[in-house]
């Protein structure tokens, strides 16, 4: 396939990542030019870069088109890509240029290639040290032995480029010329790898059956935790890689990247190129470039890794895909598990997605025989799903201010006697999610937003979780002045782990939770001392139930079990019973079967009991049923759109104009909900409307919500954001 190629002074139409509308026309440098080729183009008094598009429309004065700069030594942006650009821009009714800035976010690729200084860590010590110092010293261990650009390590560090220098000059830091973007080291997928059980082989086999054909096609790859789901796609990349081809491995969460780099080097012989928000500058433009240029085989990244301008893609695996945080929910909204196999299609690539417990929407897809399905049983045997029982709240007798029942505390109590972890689980950071004033009835709310603010008693903060904003704990009522009357209300993770501590004072209790730890390297030290059993009882977040093994865990308490069933989101069901059936599969694992106690005022609630039962099958199709009666995703189609402003009429009026010229929506038959303000209706001082659009599956939902919102003009000061198949209904 080759692209269309213009002689110089053709004309040609260029989209850059300005935000226009349109694309651009020009002529054809010196030299000609072909489609997909990176130029830079003068814009107005500047040069700016861009990619060829194709012909130009022809539709200014010829006499007036300026001549494009140069062709810029770049690998030319495939036609797949092209395409995949457009698609995902169509879907999300994002502008182009936007897209392309999302497919070229690598600093300094028109740099010329050369040599560079570059600063990794020395074998000496300085003779003095300083806190600016050693925070430097401290950043390059924490990148295990990455070089940095001087500017960018001073910046990082906190510390003037002076400390930097002052440190090469003692030795402790090394001063290093290396090339720009040198390939990443071969993997060697004749490597062999662990033994598979007959299960996993048989699912590897089909997989690489997958990759020799050469063409599309998504399996859902589902098996417990401790199944082998990353033995068996590992060998799908090395599949991948025989073939010649590349292989991206998408993972929800940059804290397991680490783990996960350390498998593909035991399984490969070298680690693979990294994209994600932790990776350094000139790693990524090194990984974007070498990704064009085939010195990349493998990436594992996070979801933005997507639009990396692969040479020749051919498998994309999405771990986890049942992970919300596969939703972008800022800048261009998509799904990468989504996008992913709309990806794949244009490459014709295979698609794995490993979940232990799918999405409603991947288990509906295989259902129509869209995607096919492998299942892996537990390599450990039946053992490893743990008892499931419930605990019911209404005949437990717990002190008020305490949230562990007599039930729950005997059967820690056993577990300490025999030396065995226990899991208390509780998905809310924080000491408690509500501080009221007991003299006035003020709750502590977020200047800048409509939320609470939380207490953290550990790092003696409050905090709001919607915009981050902090501040310290009050000796007295920002209301009514009243000193000692703030009071907690309601459980936090802290607020267990006191409990906890209180409880069995014998036991070493330890907490688990994101905002605990400074760096993701930290966390994942504390995980390993804690699966190696430096904690008797773990207290933790969902932190926990993402892929970490605790290999001496053999109880879960869930302490609220009916937190996330309440609420307005159609998806609180689905979501409650992956998080706890995930966090259920922490217990027993390699020795001993575990067992899981969930805390319930509603235990014959059909998710609470479906979760029991362990019938997954079950839950899904009833899932499925009700989301069908209901005509909502992924049965039908949705978006959600939300107006903030600075001023909340502002956002109430557009919301109301934009109702009253709904006829493009009803042209398609699609309902229009709202305006109402969102349930959180104030973000960082922003009032926020929402809208909410349902259609029929096959509606052209994209094309009438274009029409629609174009017919009003958005003030400079409000956004209008249109979200499709929405995620998140804050
Ligand atoms: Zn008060
Ligand atoms: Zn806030």
């Amino acid at each position: 396939m080759t692209s269309p190629r213009f002689e110089e002074g053709a004309l040609i139409g260029v989209l850059t990542t300005q935000p226009l509308d349109r694309v651009l026309d020009y002529r054809a440098p010196r030299g000609g030019c072909a489609a997909g080729d990176h130029v830079e183009v003068p814009f107005g008094p500047r040069k700016v870069t861009g990619v060829v598009w194709g012909q130009g429309a022809g539709d200014y004065d010829p006499a007036k088109v300026k001549s494009a700069i140069r062709v810029l030594d770049l690998p030319p942006m495939r036609a797949p890509m092209r395409e995949f650009l457009g698609r995902v821009a169509d879907y999300t009714l994002t502008p182009m240029p936007a897209m392309l800035r999302l497919a070229t976010r690598a600093p300094g690729l028109t740099d010329p290639p050369g040599m560079r200084k570059i600063y990794r860590r020395g074998h000496g010590q300085p003779a003095r040290m300083t806190p600016a110092r050693a925070r430097v010293l401290d950043l390059l261990e924490e990148h295990d032995g990455l070089g940095f650009m001087l500017g960018e390590l001073a910046d990082l560090a906190g510390v003037g480029s002076s400390v930097v220098k002052g440190l090469v000059a003692s030795g402790a830091v090394a001063e290093e010329e290396a090339p720009r973007d040198v390939p990443y080291p071969p993997l060697d997928p004749d490597m062999a790898g662990k033994a598979l059980t007959t299960d996993q082989e048989l699912a590897a086999a089909r997989l690489r059956e997958g990759i020799a054909a050469g063409r599309y096609g998504t399996t859902l790859l589902k098996g417990v935790t401790g199944s082998g789901k990353t033995e068996v796609y590992l060998e799908a990349v090395a599949a991948c890689l025989k073939a010649g081809r590349q292989a991206l491995v998408l993972l929800p969460e940059i804290a397991l990247t680490a783990e996960f780099l350390t498998r593909v080097e035991a399984r490969f012989g070298a680690k693979p190129a990294e994209w994600h928000s932790g990776v350094t500058t000139t790693e990524r433009r090194r990984c974007w470039k070498m990704v064009a240029e085939n010195g990349a085989q493998l990436v594992v990244g996070a979801r933005s890794a997507l639009f990396l301008p692969f040479h020749d893609l051919g498998l994309i695996v999405v771990d986890e895909e049942h992970d919300t945080s596969y939703k972008q929910e800022d800048g261009v909204l998509y799904n990468a598990r989504d996008m992913a196999v709309l990806r794949a299609s244009l490459e014709r690539a295979q698609v794995v997605l490993a979940s232990a417990t799918p999405s409603l929407e991947s288990w509906v897809n295989v259902q129509q025989g869209k995607y096919a399905r492998l299942d892996l049983e537990s390599r450990y045997g039946p053992a490893v799903m743990p008892e499931m029982r419930a605990i019911d709240m209404r005949t437990e007798e717990v002190p008020s201010g305490s949230w562990i029942s007599p039930a729950l505390k005997g059967a820690v109590m056993q577990r300490l006697e025999r030396g065995e972890q226990s899991l208390l689980f509780l998905n809310r950071r924080g000491y408690a999610p509500l501080t009221l004033c007991r003299a006035c009835g003020h709750q502590i709310g977020c200047k800048h937003c409509d939320a609470r603010m939380v207490e953290h008693r550990f790092l003696k903060r409050l905090m709001c979780h919607q915009c981050g904003e902090t501040a310290p704990m009050p000796e007295t009522c920002p209301n009514c002045e009243v000193a000692g009357k703030l009071a907690a209300v309601g459980p936090g993770v802290e607020r267990i782990t006191e409990e906890a501590q209180a409880l069995f004072p014998d036991a070493r209790v330890t907490v688990l939770s994101s905002d605990l730890f400074g760096s993701a390297r930290a966390l994942k030290a504390r995980i390993l001392e804690i699966a190696e059993g430096a904690a008797d009882i773990v207290v933790g977040t969902q932190l926990v139930a993402k892929g970490h093994n605790f290999p001496k865990l053999t109880l879960v308490g869930v302490i609220d079990s009916d937190l996330g069933l309440q609420g307005s989101d159609l998806r609180a069901a689905e979501r409650t019973f992956q998080l706890m059936r995930q966090v259920a599969g922490r217990a027993g694992r390699a020795e001993a079967r575990g067992t899981a106690l969930l805390q319930s005022f509603q235990p014959e609630h059909p998710v609470i009991r479906a979760i029991l039962s362990g019938d997954e099958e079950g839950f899904w199709a009833a899932e499925a049923a009700s989301r069908r009666a209901a005509g909502v995703p992924p049965y039908g189609r949705m978006a959600g759109i939300v107006i903030s402003s600075p001023d909340m009429q502002q956002a109430f009026d557009l919301g109301n104009r934009l109702a009253r010229l709904d006829a493009p929506l009803r042209r398609i038959g699609a309902q229009l909900f709202g305006p109402a303000p969102a349930p959180i209706a104030r973000v960082r001082g922003r009032h926020r409307v929402r809208l909410l659009v349902k259609a029929e599956k096959t509606a052209p939902l994209q094309s009438a919500l274009a029409e629609w919102a174009a017919q009003v003009r958005v003030p400079a000061n409000a956004r209008l954001a249109i979200d499709i198949d929405p995620q998140s209904f804050l």
